[in-house]
Order: structure tokens, then sequence, then C-alpha cells
């Protein structure tokens, strides 16, 4: 069989599989690597299409990343139903520029002598040091097989080839949102961006969605002096909302706030899972990105954690393969904890547990659990959102919570332990090991 040998090959151009593969052929070249990366995409250039929305702060890692954003929102706004004002969260909040961001990845990753294929990987197959994928492309009638020292699934939330530990059971987020021109809105409509307005879609003392539904929130932002684009969002729920639930919900919404808008330009029908097991950590295939569970339990966010990540893994990586030269297993299991380093694993017990918390909430209880979230300091809210905070720092986040909450909402905070022994589960490991690993100085076994 006529093989062709790359170092690494990641399968998949979504914002993981394209930040991830640009870092690596970076840290390849400069490595003086013998054999080069490769990325795997059905179409070049590479479309993303969703909406994608990242705190400002998340890009200053990278200043030309930080200029790929076609919007920016310096005070967005939470509402709380209890509440009659928004609150101006002070962080600045973007809307990606996906064409301008995609670009520039794709450009550095020719630059670095990255190589783009284009087709649909059909197969991964593993001997004792290589691995090989079957690539197939409408343009080559026959499939080609393409070895590497390692194989990155970058498939997005649904992997195509990497397993997950048994017995996932994800929440999910479903959104449903429209990109439209106003035909008429009262002055000063959606002036500031909202990230999160709770208020009922159909009014206060409404009872079609109200208190008893499952919550669901306006997610809205201006475009232009006439354009938005506003999305009905279910935060987390297990089953997911129905679709047309929240397209209903929308145009309730718009009408009582008094908005008529044009036909839309584009709709968008978000789903994404939430609380999806971890990887097995025992496959060749390596994940990352939604391949590798790395949506946050509690937001349902990715992007910039997978953009951010992307160098120091890449770093990590080629080291494994080129200074330390470990092939087969032994590289697989050393990279998996590159991806998932050991306190990642265990603050992840606490966002599941943070995840299955908001699953039992209904609006009462998280209008006060996000009075209480918001009333922490800037850098534990910020950075619990973000998945910046170490173990430690969520640890006393968590704290403040249950010190904040008052009555009978503190209770709220052990149902789901109390409820389930998975959760407890999350809880015990989250806390115990944590603090455990934390005082024995463990924490970052990484490779
Ligand atoms: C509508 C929507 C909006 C979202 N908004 C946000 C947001 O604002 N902020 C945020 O942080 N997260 C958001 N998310 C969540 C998450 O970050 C996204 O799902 C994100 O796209 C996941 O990135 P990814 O690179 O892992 O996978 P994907 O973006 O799904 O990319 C996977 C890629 O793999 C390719 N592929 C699949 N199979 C093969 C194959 N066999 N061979 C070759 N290529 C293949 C696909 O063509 C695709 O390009 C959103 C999700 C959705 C669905």
């Amino acid at each position: 069989m006529d093989f062709q040998d790359y170092s690494i090959i990641i399968i998949g151009a979504g914002p993981a599989g394209l930040s991830l593969a640009t870092a690596l052929a970076r840290r390849a070249k400069a490595a003086g690597a013998a054999k080069k990366v490769a990325l795997v995409s059905p179409v070049w250039p590479v479309e993303w299409v969703n909406n994608f929305g990242v705190w400002q702060d998340e890009l200053a890692f990278d200043e030309e990343l930080l200029a790929c954003v076609s919007h920016t929102y310096t005070q967005p706004q939470i509402i709380l139903p209890s509440e009659q004002r928004p609150r101006a969260l002070g962080r600045t909040y973007v809307k990606v520029d996906n064409a301008a961001m995609s670009s520039l990845f794709v450009r550095r990753f020719e630059e670095a002598d990255g190589v783009k294929l284009v087709g649909k990987v059909t197969s991964v197959r593993h001997d004792s040091l290589w691995s090989t994928v079957e690539l197939r492309s409408d343009a080559e009638g026959a499939p080609r097989n393409l070895r590497a020292h390692l194989v990155i699934d970058a498939t997005g939330n649904e992997p195509r080839f990497v397993r997950r530990q048994p017995g996932t059971n994800p929440g999910y987020q479903i959104a449903y949102g429209v990109h439209a021109r106003v035909k008429s809105a009262p002055k000063g409509w959606l002036s500031s961006m909202r990230l999160m307005d709770w208020r009922s879609a159909a009014g206060a003392s409404a009872d079609v969605d109200g208190l008893n539904e499952k919550p669901s929130f306006l997610y809205g932002m201006q475009l232009s002096e006439d354009e938005v684009f506003v999305e009905e969002t279910s935060l987390v729920a297990r089953p997911g909302m129905l679709m047309e639930e929240l397209q209903q919900r929308l145009e309730r919404r718009l009408k009582r706030e008094g908005v008529v808008l044009d036909e839309p330009l584009a709709c968008e029908r978000c789903v994404i899972p939430m609380g999806h097991n971890l990887p097995d950590f025992s496959q060749r295939t390596l994940g990352y990105g939604g391949a590798a569970s790395m949506v946050h339990p509690a937001t349902g966010y990715q992007v910039a954690g997978a953009l951010s990540r992307a160098p120091d893994v890449a770093h990590c990586l080629m080291d494994l393969i080129e200074k330390d030269g470990f092939r087969g297993m032994a590289l697989s299991s050393r990279a998996w904890k590159v991806v998932w380093p050991e306190e990642a694993r265990l603050k992840r017990e606490l966002y599941m547990y943070g995840m299955e918390l908001l699953l039992g909430m209904g609006l009462r209880e998280l209008d006060a659990f996000y009075q209480a979230f918001f009333e922490w300091p800037d850098h534990l809210w910020q950075g619990y959102l973000s998945d910046q905070l170490s173990h430690t720092q969520l640890m006393e986040a968590m704290a403040l919570m249950l010190v904040r909450l008052k009555g009978r909402h503190k209770l709220e905070l052990i149902k789901p332990a109390w409820v389930s022994s998975e959760n407890r589960g999350h809880l015990v490991r989250g806390v115990f090991q944590g603090a455990l690993n934390s005082v024995l100085g463990v924490m970052n076994d990484r490779v």
C-alpha cells in the first residue's frame, strides 16, 4: 500500500482543529521536525457557520486574533426578573469575524508549511507505531491512506473517531436565533447587548412560560443601525428544549417588547451538548475541542478555550514526538494528559456539579443564583465563565456561593448531591480529591 507520512494529522478544521493544527505546524517548523503537520477538511477555504461570541480578554493572548472580531460590546447586560434594572457586566464581549479568524489561521498554517488536505476521513487504524487514516475526496476517485505518529479528531461535539467513556448523558443547550432587519422598535431597544435577559418571554404576569416552565433567556445584539441578532436560549436542559418552543418564545418576546422584524436574513438553530462524558483515555486517537468534551459544562462555551490552549498543547505534543521520541500508545496516553491534565479533570467534576445544579433550577432559583454569582469578585465570576480559575479558586468561588445565597436557596446547592449518587461522585472527587492533590502538590501531572 502506498502511504504518505506525517508527524500529526488533524481531522476537522473548525475553531479547535484549525487553531491546534496551526500551532502544531508552527511548532514543528520551529523544531525543524522531519515530518509535516496535515489538516483535513472537506472544504477549503474552511467555513465556520456558527455565530461565535467570546469575551474580549480571552483573545488577549494573541493581538492578531484580537482584531478578528466583527462587533464589540463594552457593557453587555444581564437582566434578572427580580431586578427591574439591567446589570452592566463591565467585561467586553465580542462577536467573532469567522472569515477573518479562519483566514488568519489558514495563512499562518501555510506559512508554517502545514499541509492542507481536502476530503473526509472515513477510518482511522493503528499499529504499534503508526496511525493510518483513509481519506476520500470527490475529486480523487480512489481513497488515499496517510500515516502519522498521532491522529487528532477535531470533528466537533459528536466526534467521528474518538470514543467517550461509557454512559454519557449530556444536557443540551438549545437556541433559536435570527439575524434580521428591524422594521420598528421602541427607541433605544437593544442599544446595549443583552447577554442574558431572563425576563419571561411572555411578560411577568403570564403563566405561559413563566415561573413554572423551563427557563430560557434572550441573547441579543445589534449588528448595525438597523440589523440585529436575537436568540432565545435554553441554557441547559435534559432532554433539550424543543426548537419550535424557543422560536415561539422569541416571537412572543419580541411582540411584548413592541419589536417588529423583517423576514430573517439568516436563522441559527443551535444545539450544544453539555457535560458529555470525558473521552476514553485508553484510545490511540487523540481528541481536541468539542470532540474531546471540551465544551464548558456550565456555560456551553468552548471556542475561546480551544484557541487559547492551542499553542501550549501544541508545544507539549511536539516535544513528546520530536524531543522525547514517544510513539504508539505511550505517545497517546501522554498526549491525553496534555489535553486533559489532572487539575482540569478535577475542576470539570465541579463544573459538572454546577451543570446539574442548573438543570434542577426553575426561574426563581436561577434568579437568586445569578444575583449571587455576579456579586462574586470580578476575577472569580469571569474566571468561572472562562474556565480560567485554579482548583483552589474554584473552591473559593463555591464557598462564596454558599455564604451569599439566602434561606432555602442555600439548600438548592446541595440538592443535586442529595438526589443522585453520580452527582455526589462529582462533588466528592471535585472537592476532596482536588483538595488532596493540591495539598500533595500533584495537580499538574501533565506529561
Ligand atoms: C450554533 C452554535 C453556536 C455556538 N456558539 C458558540 C459561541 O458563541 N461560543 C462558544 O464558545 N461556543 C459556541 N458553540 C459551541 C462550540 O464551541 C461549537 O460547537 C464549536 O464549533 C466546536 O468547535 P470544534 O472545532 O470542536 O468543532 P466544529 O466547529 O464542529 O468543527 C468540526 C469540523 O470537522 C469537520 N469534519 C467532520 N467530520 C469530518 C471528517 N470525517 N473528515 C474531515 N473533517 C470532518 C467538519 O466539517 C467541521 O468543519 C456553538 C455551537 C453551535 C452549534
